[in-house]
């Protein structure tokens, strides 16, 4: 039987701290679930990219690092507005898993409640690799490009990703 894990994250953008993690986890299961958290959300300055996008952006991410795809289930997870039934939702809509991978303290409690495996990869570079940061470079025109793999990048420029969020990121309050 194939020992499967989970990852749920928003990948707002997938960077490379979330391809590091994906790949340690490969080495401990025989496939990984990512589930896109937060499905629903696009176009806020917190959640820029639809959840389409998104899976686009990781699965190309995934397979320029060299990950098999067919070792690897993408999924999108709606959010729910109840977090005590959320794991039985997420369970609902993945493949069968037995481990969890988090770092992020509420995923690991909800998780743990229920009786699941958790465990805790480590942190890549986490105060560059992460998803804020890299929104707040693309908005104020900072170097933001080496924090995300290449395939990820390509992806963003297909979307206009910066002009997305310089775009969110404007007000029409000075107008009235
Ligand atoms: P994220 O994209 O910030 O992170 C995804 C994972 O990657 C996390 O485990 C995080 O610890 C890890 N990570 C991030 N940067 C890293 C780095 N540099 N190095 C190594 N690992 C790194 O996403 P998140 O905020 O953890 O996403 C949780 C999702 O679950 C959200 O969409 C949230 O809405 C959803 N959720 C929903 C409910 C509900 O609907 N009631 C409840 C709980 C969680």
């Amino acid at each position: 039987m194939a020992k499967r894990g989970i990852l749920i994250g928003r990948f707002q953008p997938p960077h490379k701290g979330h391809v590091e993690v994906a790949k340690q986890i490969l080495r401990e299961v025989d496939e990984l679930i990512i589930g896109i958290g937060s499905a629903q959300e696009s176009h806020t300055l917190e959640n820029p990219f639809t959840a389409g996008e998104r899976m686009l952006m990781l699965s190309k991410a995934l397979v320029e690092a060299g990950v098999k795809l067919s070792r690897v289930h993408i999924i999108p997870i709606p959010d729910v507005n109840n977090h005590a039934v959320w794991v039985a939702h997420v369970v609902s809509l993945s493949p069968p898993f037995s481990a969890v991978y988090s770092g992020n303290p509420l995923v690991k409690r909800l998780f743990k409640e229920t009786g699941f495996e958790v465990k805790t990869p480590p942190m890549f570079k986490r105060k560059v690799y992460w998803g804020a940061e890299i929104r707040d470079r693309m908005i104020k025109g900072k170097r933001w490009e080496n924090l995300v793999p290449e395939a990820v990048l390509e992806v963003m420029r297909e979307i206009k990703a910066v002009e997305r969020l310089k775009d969110l990121s404007k007000t029409d309050y000075l107008l009235h």
